[in-house]
């Protein structure tokens, strides 16, 4: 990702954050704003995780074209780049989880270094190497090429929304950008948190942990040990009471008809 882009998706939802703040200590926060900042934060959430991660990233099912467009169109929404980038980023780090080349191990730069300031670094131009599929792959290529417009369309949803309220700067805001600066942060503790804190149940190359708090924020990306020890695996909660959302709603679009061939944790092993 180019570095003022990288420097966008950090600053500008937390400018976002602030003036919301600020906003808000001088009139206060309606529940129409903190309902449009949860909703935007599941749906856009689900695009990264069920979208980005699960489907594009380790082809953990597969789903209908219309499936394929909505997940890839909310995790561009979510502002952490455009699909190709994320996608080669995340098998990079799989590759060389908490080795040199992973772009964004704690172990090799620290805590800020994993949670976002990786972004800020020139990144290797080896997609042929790392996402061909992708580059085959027409309806990926097309959602990575609109990645903006999409980012454009997460905005203004809310702003819409808020306004049929009378508060369309606060929809944008809420809905918007604090909503953003939200899943940014909860997602990037998958990166920093996730290698740092937390318990190991499987004995995996990297120093990847399971967290239940962040399993909450992140709708199951929480369980990461798990996920490194079986990375195409759909389900990444494997016990009752590991809470995996994503999990939840891929077996909803399953038994619709919607989503088929989910990789299962036995098989996904030896898979990327
Ligand atoms: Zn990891
Ligand atoms: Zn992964």
């Amino acid at each position: 990702m180019e570095r003022r882009i990288a420097w966008a998706v950090v600053s500008v939802p937390a400018l976002g954050t602030l003036a919301a703040a600020a906003w808000a200590f001088k009139t206060g926060v309606q529940p129409i704003d903190l309902a449009l900042c949860g909703g935007m934060y599941v749906a856009t959430m689900l695009g990264i995780t069920a979208g980005y991660h699960r489907h594009f990233t380790h082809r953990s099912f597969q789903a209908r074209p219309a499936v394929r467009t909505l997940l890839g169109a909310l995790g561009s929404m979510a502002g952490q780049g455009p699909l190709l980038y994320w996608v080669a980023a995340h098998r990079r780090h799989h590759q060389h989880a908490d080795r040199p080349g992973d772009p964004h191990s704690p172990h090799e730069g620290g805590f800020w270094h994993a949670h976002l300031t990786w972004m800020l670094q020139p990144t290797p131009e080896d997609w042929v190497r790392v996402v061909p599929d992708l580059l085959k792959d027409d309806l990926a290529m097309s959602l990575h090429l609109r990645y903006f417009a999409w980012v454009g369309v997460g905005l203004l949803i809310p702003a819409l929304l808020g306004a049929l309220a009378h508060r369309p700067l606060e929809g944008l805001l809420w809905g918007g950008l604090v909503r953003m600066f939200l899943v940014h942060h909860a997602t990037w503790l998958v990166n920093s948190w996730c290698h740092l804190v937390g318990g190991r149940a499987h004995e995996t190359a990297d120093r990847s942990t399971n967290s239940f708090a962040c399993a909450l924020l992140t709708l199951g990306e929480g369980w990461h040990n798990n996920h490194h020890a079986a990375p195409a695996a759909a389900r990444h909660g494997r016990a009752w009471w590991q809470a995996d959302l994503t999990y939840g709603a891929i077996r909803l679009l399953e038994r619709f008809g919607l989503a088929s061939q989910l990789v299962g944790a036995c098989e996904a092993k030896d898979q990327p």
